[in-house]
């Protein structure tokens, strides 16, 4: 057995014993009427932690990427067009899953540490009227940015074009409020902020979204990913289409009743709290953010002078049990990116990690 992890990096997370043990439940059949039972509940806590409404709530076999091809190839259809959002990796990838499965992909960019803009995305809208989609990253995890969503939602009131919004990092990290906002397609994962094992993608599609792949010319292209052909398992008809990983079920069941036992509140004011401690640390260490609208449970931070990037976190991992995660992109070999992300965004922990970074200096 590999000795325990403290895993602070962007993901996954240490799940909650709560979590672990669910993971460890007898089985049950993925008909079974007790089973069934657990399923309507895990969408009940889903709609409770999306704070929305959608009947159509669930969770993709898969992580969050399966819940991103979900989101993007049931709406988009060959020759459609869509708008996406790009500061970084998870934005880079929502356009590669976008034109494979056809679509032509027009990018609203921005440098890697900043926001999308809201006036960017006002031309962009303005100038492809036409547009099926706007896809947009909520936290991207490559970079540690917070992306505003309220200007940009405002933008998107009143248009034919969906809001398609990935929030596998601050689903139940930060504040995600999917009616209010008018967001159409939200997807999600289980091993950021919700602390579960990698392995499920919750996700939520609005009617409007539903009315779209209704009305399609072509079939959804992915027969796994096909939400019609999944509402009929989730729904009430009970039809089988793949066997539900079951014992994941079970631990997004626990780890949506310890998110919601805690109180969606009080979990953003925790990790608000947990990383204002840690960023003052790693300042007074001499590490220095990249991003300016930063994200709680994300931090990229440029290292200090003398530190080595691959010796010190291979040296925070073995000797001290401690992940965190390498920079990515134009970050790469100057920058980490610590995680602080449900389960694991304590005190404790953040003391622990500048303890071991105190050894390393
Ligand atoms: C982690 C992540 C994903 C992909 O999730 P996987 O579970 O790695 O497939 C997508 N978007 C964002 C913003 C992420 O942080």
């Amino acid at each position: 057995m590999a000795r325990e992890r403290l895993l602070m990096g962007p993901g996954p997370s240490n799940a909650a014993p709560e979590v672990l043990a669910a993971l460890g439940r007898p089985l049950l059949g993925h008909l079974d009427p007790e089973f069934l039972g657990l399923l309507d509940e895990v969408a009940e806590r889903l709609r409770m932690v999306f704070k929305t409404a959608n009947r159509m709530t669930f969770a993709v076999s898969g992580t969050g990427s399966a819940g991103m091809e979900a989101a993007l190839v049931n709406v988009l259809e060959p020759g459609d067009e869509i708008v996406v959002g790009v500061n970084g990796v998870f934005g880079g990838r929502m356009c590669d899953v976008a034109s494979r499965a056809g679509a032509k992909v027009v990018k609203v960019e921005a440098e890697w540490g900043r926001i999308i803009e809201a006036s960017d995305v006002a031309r962009a809208l303005d100038d492809h009227p036409e547009a099926k989609a706007f896809a947009l990253v909520h936290a991207e995890t490559s970079t540690g940015v917070a992306q505003p969503i309220d200007e940009i939602a405002e933008l998107l009131r009143g248009r034919n074009t969906l809001f398609v919004l990935d929030t596998v990092t601050s689903l139940a990290g930060m504040n995600v409020d999917i009616d209010a906002w008018g967001v159409d397609v939200c997807y999600s994962g289980t091993q950021k902020c919700i602390s579960v094992p990698p392995g499920l993608a919750p996700i939520t599609f609005s009617e409007r979204a539903l009315d779209v792949v209704r009305s399609r010319k072509t079939p959804v292209q992915s027969w796994y990913l096909d939400v019609g052909l999944l509402a009929g398992y989730w729904g009430s008809d009970r039809v089988y289409h793949h066997t539900a990983p079951i014992s994941m079920v079970f631990a997004l069941h626990a780890g949506l009743g310890v998110v919601l036992d805690e109180g969606l509140d009080a979990r953003y004011e925790r990790h608000v709290r947990t990383a204002a401690t840690l960023a003052a640390g790693l300042e007074e260490r001499g590490f220095s953010y990249v991003a300016a609208s930063r994200l709680p449970m994300l931090h990229c931070v440029r290292l200090p002078d003398g530190v080595a990037d691959a010796t010190a976190r291979s040296r925070l991992l073995t000797e001290h049990g401690i992940e965190v995660g390498s920079g990515l992109g134009p970050f790469k070999g100057t920058c980490w990116r610590i995680g602080l992300m449900g389960h694991n965004a304590r005190e404790g922990n953040v003391e622990r990690l500048l303890g071991a970074i105190d050894t390393l200096l």
